[in-house]
């Protein structure tokens, strides 16, 4: 059975930009199918009756590809619905259909969108030359995957709320289709605190896989040892025994900062495991629990020292992973100039 048949429409035979023809095949999408729709898409074997209209007021191809003149067919011919097949995946057509419809500005007021919903957007908005919808997917994920320190360092999660931090694998996978690289080196440094789900990705809604490509995880484990190598140095760097300018109590204070060092360089149960993005403050907290550490000394250790070490990093971050973005750092490099 062919719904689409009894449409009193002329059948085009459309292509899409990867050359897959079009078909008949596969069963009604039970979100779209809008009865006095104009277009049929079909997506593996799923159909939408969808509007020619929205479609090309959004997307530069779909225009291009309606306006393509239409083969006449002999007046014996029953009328029909044009229609054409694509490559994406149905789920990746529900989401992008829907944020056509809904407004994709309004995402960013709402709930947090998902990573299938952000992906979707991101690879049929490119696709399919979507640029509005391209740029406020990206804005939501920069959010995240910031080149701000500020920003980054301020975030508590790693990933979106409602994800995994193995979605990052999809992040560095949307920056490089899309030429956004001041997204990897956070998302790949997120990459990097992955166990086996690294190598293994994370499952896509639509029964895939997202993976990190070659290249990519070369870099990942690359850059574990590159930061592993920044953890010592925070530490060595941040409990020293050298106590702050204006320190009244200097063989305490050093007493309490050799105490700490030897808290970590023994492995003492108080001494969690910390990435080199993270606070020692906790820590610094548990061990001199008197608080017999000056105020100068705490401010040092807790704020001073532990910001030096992780902005060192953070503007090394592209090197580390192995990529290169224009105006790195910037940020930092204003503020030391201002500050200046
Ligand atoms: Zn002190």
């Amino acid at each position: 059975m062919n719904d689409c048949l009894s449409k009193p429409s002329q059948q085009m035979l459309y292509t899409d930009r990867e050359g897959l023809t079009s078909s008949t095949n596969g069963t009604r999408d039970s979100e779209f199918w809008f009865d006095d729709g104009n277009i049929v898409l079909i997506a593996g074997d799923v159909r939408f009756l969808f509007y020619q209209g929205i479609l090309a007021k959004h997307s530069p191809v779909f225009k291009a590809l309606f306006s393509l003149p239409q083969p006449s067919l002999p007046a014996s011919e029953p009328p029909s619905l044009p229609q054409v097949a694509i490559s994406d995946s149905a789920n990746a057509v529900r989401h992008f259909l829907r944020v056509l419809v809904v407004g994709h500005q309004s995402f960013s007021h709402g709930r947090n969108p998902t990573f299938d919903e952000i992906s979707a957007w991101i690879r049929l908005g490119h696709k399919y030359e979507v640029e509005s919808l391209v740029k406020c997917s990206l804005d939501f994920l920069r959010r995240y995957f910031s080149d701000d320190p500020h920003q980054w360092f301020a975030q508590t999660l790693l990933a979106p709320p409602g994800w995994q931090p193995a979605h990052a694998i999809g992040v560095v996978n949307l920056a490089r289709l899309t030429g956004a690289a001041w997204l990897l080196p956070t998302a790949l440094t997120v990459c990097c605190t992955l166990g086996p789900e690294v190598v293994d990705g994370v499952a896509r809604e639509d029964g895939g896989r997202e993976t990190l490509a070659p290249a990519d995880l070369g870099r990942c484990f690359a850059a574990k040892a590159a930061l592993a190598r920044a953890d010592g140095a925070k530490v060595l760097a941040v409990f020293r025994d050298e106590v702050a300018p204006g320190c009244r109590a200097r063989w305490a204070c050093r007493r309490v900062l050799r105490r700490l060092m030897g808290c970590v360089l023994r492995g003492d149960p108080r001494t969690k495991r910390v990435e080199w993005y993270e606070s020692w403050t906790p820590f610094v907290d548990e061990v001199d629990d008197r608080r017999e550490l000056c105020g100068w000394c705490y401010k040092m250790v807790t704020e001073t020292r532990q910001d030096a070490q992780e902005k060192d990093v953070f503007m090394r971050l592209p090197e580390i992973m192995g990529v290169k973005v224009e105006g790195w750092g910037k940020v930092l490099k204003r503020d030391s100039v201002d500050g200046a």
